[in-house]
């Protein structure tokens, strides 16, 4: 068999593999790549082999660098199944619309700037529609169920506690009387996070192809990092401040709006109202109700004994779907907590809030992520005194307060655990989806620990396994 290394190599973005196998071709993941506009246009649109000849796709979880490109796959010819979870089927189906519709926004700006130049115009990626008929190709497994994509592959998708219905990609291959396994990582997750359950660790494999996004950074406990958020939120509600947080729609607002949740009924904040005002995320949240599959054994008993029986809904959570409901919110002057997207503050409704709350000291802007360089989140983060929010400059006064720790990522002690769990069993780890940086620390940790050293495959590197 013969694996290609078609993205997700060298950096953390647009993640897909080729695996040929018994003659017949399965993708793993199609993603988005997402760098210089011009750039990204050419790799999503210029897919590295013929989408007609892709037997079967299996996708780890539904992040964009993960699934973004399955609308390009479908629109260029795939026609066959998409294997994943119900969950992740589910959040992907909205994301891609989602993505649709930024891809079209994207293009109409970029348009309107060629149209007076004289320039020729471009069409987007995919738009809306092209997104929605993806949802036709989902063939949902559960986890740990075993189905056979193509002749001779046997595959499982085993939890990888990252986001919701994620997962790692184990193949037990049979080709020309030899069997290997091939355990596909996707991104791995961490303990402890809220919601979901814990990473399910390689038992073994013969080849593993690993993420190393944080291969050179270790991660503070989720639950310090959530003790110091029930401090800042704590210190801002009691002098009659609002707290306003941007956090991505998807997971990292679910997340928060559980721990405010246990929070509350703990009563370890004073009671104020929280709006969750975002519709990608209200929408998302609605689809992690309906996956309680994919919750941990604390979220489950938690549901259970609580008088809401939800882990994301109590009496003063309000999720806000219309423009009326949010814009509402900007003469309210009580204290509150009001989660929205984007989480770097680049577009979404999060920016009237900013605007409106920025310069009173008594409000917290939460940074509660990484911020990309360059973004409104990023400048708020470094501490910058101005900012501007829709054209016009604001003088920072609100406390701007940032929280690490909250990755739904594996830091580095966690890759080299989960490396060791194949020490002596792997014939080759390839490592992927992180920066050089990352890979050399995580190589230098694992030779330290007495393994080989990983390959760390170029784009479009293949090589016969
Ligand atoms: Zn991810």
């Amino acid at each position: 068999m013969r694996i290609y290394f078609d993205g997700a190599t060298q950096t953390v973005t647009g993640s897909q593999h080729l695996l040929n196998i018994n003659g017949h071709n399965l993708l793993l993941d199609c993603g988005f790549f997402q760098g210089k506009r011009q750039e990204s246009y050419e790799r999503n649109r210029n897919f590295p082999f013929d989408p007609t000849k892709i037997e079967a796709v299996i996708l780890s979880h539904a992040h964009i660098d993960h699934s973004g490109n399955l609308p390009n796959l479908v629109k260029q010819g795939f026609d066959a199944s998409i294997y994943t979870t119900p969950a992740t089927a589910h959040l992907a189906n909205m994301m891609l619309i989602d993505s649709g519709h930024i891809q079209e926004s994207d293009v109409e700006f970029v348009n309107k700037r060629k149209k007076k130049n004289g320039e020729p115009l471009v069409d987007p990626l995919y738009t809306q529609v092209e997104a929605a008929l993806v949802a036709q190709h989902f063939h949902p497994v559960n986890y740990d169920q075993p189905f056979e994509p193509i002749p001779g592959v046997i595959a499982r998708i085993v939890d990888a506690g990252h986001i919701l219905g994620s997962g790692a990609i184990v193949l037990d291959i049979e080709e020309n009387g030899h069997k290997v396994r091939v355990w596909f990582s996707g991104d791995i997750g961490r303990r402890k996070l809220p919601l979901i359950r814990d990473p399910i660790l390689p038992d073994w494999a013969d080849y593993l192809i690993m993420e190393c996004t944080y291969g050179d950074k270790p991660h503070t406990d989720p639950e310090l990092a959530y003790n110091e958020l029930r401090q800042v939120v704590g210190q801002t509600l009691n002098r009659s401040g609002k707290v306003i947080i941007p956090a991505f729609a998807v997971g990292r607002t679910q997340e928060i709006v559980y721990v405010l949740h246990q929070m509350f009924e703990n009563h370890l904040l004073p009671s104020v109202p929280v709006y969750v005002d975002s519709p990608l995320a209200v929408n998302a949240s609605d689809i992690f109700k309906m996956h309680p599959e994919c919750f941990d054994e604390e979220t489950k008993t938690f549901i259970q004994q609580d008088k809401h029986h939800t882990a994301l809904g109590f009496d003063r959570l309000i999720y806000t779907r219309s423009v009326e409901e949010s814009k509402a919110l900007n003469d309210r002057k009580d204290p509150m907590i009001i989660i929205s997207a984007s989480g770097m503050a680049e577009n979404g409704r999060i920016l009237h809030h900013l605007r409106n709350n920025i310069s009173n000291p008594k409000n917290t802007i939460l940074i509660v992520s990484w911020q990309a360089p360059n973004t409104l989140g990023r400048r708020l983060a470094d501490r910058e005194k101005k900012v501007r929010i829709f054209g016009e400059e604001y003088n920072v006064k609100a406390e701007v307060s940032t929280i690490g720790g909250l990755s739904a990522h594996a830091g580095q002690d966690f890759l080299v655990e989960y490396a060791l769990r194949v020490k002596g069993k792997a014939r080759q780890i390839f490592l992927v989806h992180g920066e050089p940086m990352a890979a050399e620390a995580l190589s230098a940790k694992m030779l330290e620990a007495g393994m080989d050293e990983p390959t760390y495959p170029q784009w479009r590197d293949s090589m016969e396994i």
